[in-house]
């Protein structure tokens, strides 16, 4: 095993880098540029090294001065992470012939794999399918005649790209010549070589990689798949394992072409294919040489530390894993937290880091802390999270209540819009492409919903409950409501664009359609007063009731309006509500914490005490004709391994009692009357 291994990369990746190397008790050395001087990467590695100013291009892309450094320090192998130098092919040979050890693929592999072109050709000669495309010479009469045939719209990418550089969606034969030109000019630009290529592009594509790890003898396994659909500009902000839409089936055509194509490259080390899926085809995109941004989402779904597991085989390890080892039992989630504006087009930002904090335990990739910098030199990617659990739906909890407690100030950041979109409800069904972003967001997405948009969706599902049946459920939407007849103070809590509200809603006089409202939402109260709620027959003659849904009328104070229902009948349990024109989306919350619950409970009517949730009574602390005093505990509720106490609302006199210990009791069961 080394004994040392520089690491030639910065930010997370290098930190991710140096926390395998102390795991298998490797030294580790970290480089640096002006701006790095101080950065966690630094802090992380044992040594570090000063090795220019802070343009990459004079820094962490000098090749030849980090491989001096390499050799100074005294180090056997350098791990390049991924970007900069990781699948540069000349400097992996340059690594081995410095007498270092390269961790990662054969260079072979990597030229291979890293031109789009040659990649494309192998696989067609292999039999795994690719996107119906052009890769001949580039006269603008051969890519003319080429494009007609594909049909369009059509995709140019540069054969040497990345980062989705070069990359240009042509809708017609019109723009094509000029298209070519500036996508030509760009590949120059970045990546020295000219060569194009054509692809039919796909409306509605997913995302689909092959994660693979071999060894130096042969022996090669694919870890599943990674579903990476949701991007801007062609660039991945959430990842997740396995893909909600890959069946067995899917996941052994498409793991064998992986496989297939890292054979016949003579891969080894980690790598990763890439295809994208549209209509139950899947398509070879490129293959990744190197370390993926997304590891973390097969490691948590798998239980492998891809890091420590690269390092193994380039020190000359065997692979001691076998296909048959490696199960898929699993659902691992990541997004990418970025300083960058989601209302400004998700343009980068900089800034100093001044708060941080985490209140959810969850695995945090980071690259920064509080107080350091995002500067404009780098990516400007803060920090992974990453979450697992059992089921994607459990995954996708633990990321919504992770997301839920993290608190960051500084730079602009995109927390917002990714605690809106894994709440999303096409997100949660699953429903997703490449296009999901262009979609469904719009800046200011995840703002507030109005106040009376909240009362409206808690009036819906608090007093109505009947009318939020799917379409094709033809009862009577004001069918007795067991609500109405039976509860004084009803509280929901509902999640709406992300954001949770609490409503208490209490009967003004019983049976009438004016209640008081209050709702809140986290410390703030956005509303508090009188509400007249009636449910609105939008059916026109003659149609089921099922077609139109009902809306329902608002009156809060002088203000009256409609609130008009649009079904989700796929998704259990939510709605949307469509207000002035803009949609909302709503779905029931988890139950409120104790805490939350105590401040709604003391909203409620006061003469009647209910029980906030399902359990059983544990202890009743008082007797009827007691007298209590604000605040004093009456009766304590036990579920779920969950005790809460309910607490006097006022100074008064006990009335009545309902229950006693050990009785079971239903939300909205009442448990004490209280008289002035
Ligand atoms: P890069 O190497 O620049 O990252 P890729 O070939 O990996 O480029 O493609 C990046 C992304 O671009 C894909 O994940 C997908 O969203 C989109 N994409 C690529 N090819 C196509 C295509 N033929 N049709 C539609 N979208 C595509």
């Amino acid at each position: 095993m080394f004994s040392k291994i520089l690491i030639a990369n910065r930010g997370e990746i290098a930190v991710r880098i140096a926390r395998a190397c102390s795991d298998l008790g490797i030294k580790s050395v970290a480089v640096y540029s002006d701006a790095d001087r101080t950065a966690l990467h630094v802090r992380a590695c044992d040594e570090a090294y000063h090795i220019g100013p802070a343009p990459a291009s004079e820094s962490y892309l000098m090749g030849d001065k980090i491989i001096k450094v390499a050799r100074k320090a005294g180090c056997d192998a350098i791990h390049p992470g991924y970007g900069f130098l990781s699948e540069n092919a000349s400097f992996a040979r340059a690594v081995v012939d410095a007498g270092l050890v390269w961790i990662g693929p054969p260079p072979e592999a990597i030229e291979l794999m890293g031109s789009k072109i040659e990649s494309k050709r192998l696989a067609e000669k292999l039999g795994v399918p690719i996107v119906p495309g052009y890769m001949g010479d580039s006269t603008i009469e051969a890519v003319e005649t080429h494009a007609e045939r594909i049909g369009y719209p059509v995709l140019i990418k540069a054969s040497a790209g990345g980062g989705g550089k070069g990359m240009r969606v042509v809708e017609s034969q019109h723009e094509l010549a000029e298209s070519v030109a500036a996508a030509q000019r760009e590949a120059l630009a970045a990546f020295g070589d000219d060569s194009i290529l054509l692809e039919k592009y796909l409306t509605e594509p997913r995302h689909i990689e092959v994660q693979v790890l071999g060894d130096n003898y042969g022996n090669l396994i694919h870890l599943g798949e990674r579903e990476c659909s949701i991007q801007r500009r062609h660039q991945k902000v959430l990842e997740e394992s396995p893909s909600p839409v890959v069946d067995d089936d899917l996941r052994e055509r498409i793991t064998s072409s992986a496989l297939a194509l890292a054979k016949a490259a003579g891969y080894t080390n980690a790598g990763t294919v890439e295809f994208i899926y549209q209509d139950g085809e899947y398509y070879f995109l490129e293959m990744n040489t190197r370390l993926q941004v997304e590891h973390p989402v097969t490691e948590e779904a798998i239980g492998i530390d891809l890091v420590q597991t690269q390092i193994r085989i380039a020190a000359g390890e065997i692979l001691g894993l076998m296909q048959d080892d490696i199960g898929f039992n699993a659902h691992a989630i990541e997004v990418r937290l970025y300083a960058e504006d989601p209302e400004h087009d998700f343009l980068p930002s900089t800034g100093t880091i001044t708060k941080l904090e985490q209140l959810q335990d969850a695995r945090i990739d980071a690259g920064v802390t509080l107080g350091d910098t995002i500067t404009p030199y780098y990516d400007p990617m803060i920090a992974k999270i990453i979450v697992a659990g059992a089921t994607r739906e459990d995954a996708l909890n633990a990321m919504r209540e992770t997301l839920g407690g993290l608190q960051i100030e500084g730079p602009k950041t995109n927390l917002d819009f990714l605690r809106w979109l894994v709440s999303h409800p096409q997100f949660e069904m699953g429903n997703i492409s490449t296009r999901f972003i262009e979609r469904y967001y719009r800046p200011g997405a995840f703002a507030l919903a109005p106040p009376q948009v909240a009362v409206a969706a808690g009036a819906l599902k608090a007093i109505y409950p009947n009318a939020l049946r799917p379409p094709d459920d033809h009862s009577d939407p004001w069918g007795a409501s067991p609500w109405r007849q039976a509860r004084q103070n009803i509280q929901v809590s509902l999640i709406i664009e992300g954001h949770r509200y609490d409503c208490v809603f209490s009967s003004r006089s019983g049976g009438n359609n004016d209640w008081q409202v209050r709702v809140s939402q986290g410390d703030n109260e956005v509303y508090d007063g009188l509400a007249h709620v009636w449910l609105k027959d939008s059916r026109e003659d003659g149609d089921n009731f099922g077609d139109v849904p009902p809306s329902v009328q608002l009156q809060l104070g002088e203000d009256a309006a409609l609130y008009s229902l649009i079904y989700n009948t796929d998704w259990d349990d939510a709605f949307t509500l469509a207000w002035e024109g803009r949609e909302f989306w709503v779905r029931p919350a988890p139950p409120l914490s104790t805490q939350t619950l105590a401040t709604n409970l003391r909203l409620a009517n006061e003469d009647t005490l209910e029980s906030p949730m399902p359990g059983k009574v544990l202890k009743v602390f008082v007797s009827e004709g007691d007298q209590v005093a604000e605040e004093q505990p009456l009766v304590i509720i036990e579920a779920m391994k969950m005790e809460f106490t309910v607490r006097a609302p006022r100074d008064g006199k006990i009335a009545r009692i309902h229950y006693a210990e050990g009785s079971q009791v239903a939300v909205g069961d009442v448990l004490v009357e209280l008289e002035r």
